[in-house]
């Protein structure tokens, strides 16, 4: 009989060094969105990788983060605490070009743990000099007890292979977890849902993205064609008036983005129906949260 391994590879660190971006490379697909705003990332997404008889299971993570006044910023840390428990391996994951006080402040969440926790050092690809990164392993090796030190490059796909290896050895023998062929624990409408959310965010200024959420109403396919219908809520009338844009512009320039991805995702022609409505206050308000699926 043949051998099989499986485990949870949680991959944790600050907004914005790259974790999605990682997760994404490793599976070849885009699983959980990207964007260079911190906040992009609201759930706890799984990404499954299943070859030479061993299965990785990823945990994507909403960023570790120290501000908790908002309904949105409590739950996303529940997770990402929750998460630390019941996993194989830790990714702690940093940015080979800036090291600042929240990483300093995840390294403390960390500390408590007994999980093997390996070293991401994430970016060398913006190091003009890849010498510099010595001094960077030095200074960091002392601040935890690290089963390993791995730098990569998660966009440019540098040493990932590498990173997998690594991974491999702290997986346990046992059987798979999940199918040979799941992706991800997330249904399609999830995974429509965080397309919009994706455009929307990079269609849109800085604190715009914190306010939204996107639902999905209605999904219907027929004679290859998938119908679309969603909502992108917002917290005050003054944000609708961004989203849509000038003349419409912008939600258009989001639905058509959206759209194409949606396509290439479902593999059918897609017909997407997108409404900008205003619903107050819901990032401060746990029922409002729960009421549109953050359970
Ligand atoms: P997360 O908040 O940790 O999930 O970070 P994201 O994966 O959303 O990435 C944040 C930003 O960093 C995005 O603009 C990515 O394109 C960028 N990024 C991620 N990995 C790399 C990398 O290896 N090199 C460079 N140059 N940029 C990266
Ligand atoms: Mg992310």
């Amino acid at each position: 009989m043949t051998v099989t391994q499986s485990g949870y590879i949680a991959i944790v660190g600050r907004p914005n060094v790259g974790k999605s971006t990682l997760l994404n490379s490793i599976l070849g697909q885009k699983i959980s969105i990207t964007s260079p705003k911190p906040q992009t990332t609201r759930w706890q997404i799984l990404g499954i990788k299943t070859k030479d008889h061993t299965q990785f299971v990823y945990i994507d993570t909403p960023g570790l983060h120290r501000e908790e006044k908002r309904a949105m910023n409590r739950y996303m840390n529940r997770i990402a605490r929750a998460m630390m428990v019941d996993t194989d391996v830790i990714l702690f994951m940093i940015d080979a070009t800036r090291w600042n006080n929240e990483d300093e402040w995840a390294v403390e969440s960390l500390k408590e743990t007994a999980t093997p926790i390996i070293l991401v050092i994430n970016k060398i690809d913006l190091l003009e000099d890849k010498a510099a990164i010595l001094p960077l392993i030095d200074k960091l090796k002392n601040k935890l007890n690290f089963a390993a030190i791995v730098p990569l490059s998660a966009l440019k796909k540098t040493n990932v292979n590498e990173l997998e290896k690594v991974i491999t050895r702290f997986l346990p023998e046992g059987p798979l977890l999940f199918p040979e062929d799941q992706l991800t624990d997330k249904p399609i409408r999830f995974q429509l849902a965080e397309i919009i959310r994706e455009k929307l965010i990079q269609a849109t200024e800085e604190e715009l993205p914190y306010a939204t959420t996107v639902e999905i109403e209605q999904v219907e396919e027929k004679n290859k064609i998938t119908d679309v219908s969603a909502v992108i809520w917002v917290e005050r009338p003054g944000q609708k008036i961004i989203v849509i844009g000038k003349g419409g512009a912008k939600l258009k320039k989001i639905g058509t983005a959206a759209r194409k991805e949606m396509e290439k995702l479902l593999q059918t022609k897609v017909f997407l129906r997108l409404w900008v409505k205003v619903k107050e206050h819901w990032t401060d308000d746990e029922r409002a949260l729960k009421g549109l699926g953050y359970e």
